[in-house]
């Protein structure tokens, strides 16, 4: 069973002012086939979790460590995490101009399993899970993100997580923008992955709403750059009835 561990982090980002220490000293694991969700007031740190995980340049790690089974995930470039097993879909997905969905998602397999899939099962494979998602079989032949709308970009994320198959798989905000039938939808692919007990899921929201759709098996309170709180699903009823103010005294 693959293990994510994440060991005291601090991780800054450059601003006008200099270095702001964002992450200040996040300790988390987990495991393949566990659901954690990560809740926490807006600018309290959470996408700069996932885009450290992830390996985004512009975040520099000041502290503490990360490994997936023991081997240093800091160390790897972007491109060996992806495929190491590390998947982070993007609160604020980019365009890719002149690429289609249906090849950038061959070219992601095969950076992933390390050989192109053969294109006959490929499509196919493609094909169910898009029927899967309720998506368009059309939309397999567009730019990707370009002109998707917010259930669309999301739909896109979740066709790359059930045909990608991560170890740990980063959904950040995947609940933000969506209508609650691209919510449902979206939850059951989540759900699907999930249910291989081969996925362990790092799920970051701001809201309690796809709580009802997704139940995590552990929840953690972020604040102010680290988990203040960790506990069972109990743990997101209190948030939904009391909400962040008690974690945020002295500013998110
Ligand atoms: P959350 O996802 O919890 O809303 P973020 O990780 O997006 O929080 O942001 C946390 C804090 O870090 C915010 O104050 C934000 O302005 C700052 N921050 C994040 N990324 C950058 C960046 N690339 N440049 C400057 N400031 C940033
Ligand atoms: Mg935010
Ligand atoms: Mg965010």
């Amino acid at each position: 069973m693959a293990t994510l561990e994440i060991n005291d982090l601090h991780v800054s980002v450059e601003t006008e002012g200099g270095p702001a220490e964002i992450l200040r000293g996040v300790n988390l694991t987990v495991k393949q086939g566990e659901t954690h969700a990560i809740m926490g007031p807006n600018g309290s740190g959470k996408s700069t979790l996932a885009y450290s995980l992830a390996g985004h340049p512009k975040y520099t790690v000041t502290g503490g460590t990360v490994t997936l089974d023991g081997e240093d995930v800091l160390e790897m470039a972007v491109d060996e995490r992806a495929r190491a097993g590390v998947f982070l879909a993007m609160q604020y997905p980019v365009e890719v101009p002149g690429v289609s969905v249906s090849n950038f998602l061959r070219t992601a397999a095969t950076a992933v399993r390390g050989e192109a899939p053969k294109l006959r099962t490929w499509v196919k494979e493609v094909k169910e899970a898009m029927a899967r998602l309720e998506m368009d079989p059309a939309f397999a032949e567009r730019n990707v993100n370009e002109g998707f709308s917010g259930g669309e970009k999301k739909r896109h994320e979740i066709l790359q997580l059930e045909l990608l198959r991560p170890k740990i798989a980063i959904l950040d905000e995947t609940d933000s923008g969506l209508d609650i039938d691209a919510l449902r939808t979206v939850s059951e692919g989540v759900n699907r992955v999930r249910g291989s007990g081969e996925v362990g899921t790092l799920l970051i929201t701001h809201y309690t709403r796809i709580l009802r759709y997704i139940n995590p098996d552990h929840v953690h309170v972020f604040a102010r750059g680290r988990i203040v709180e960790s506990g069972g699903p109990e743990l997101a009823e209190k948030l939904e009835a009391e909400g962040y103010e008690q974690y945020v005294k002295g500013g998110a």
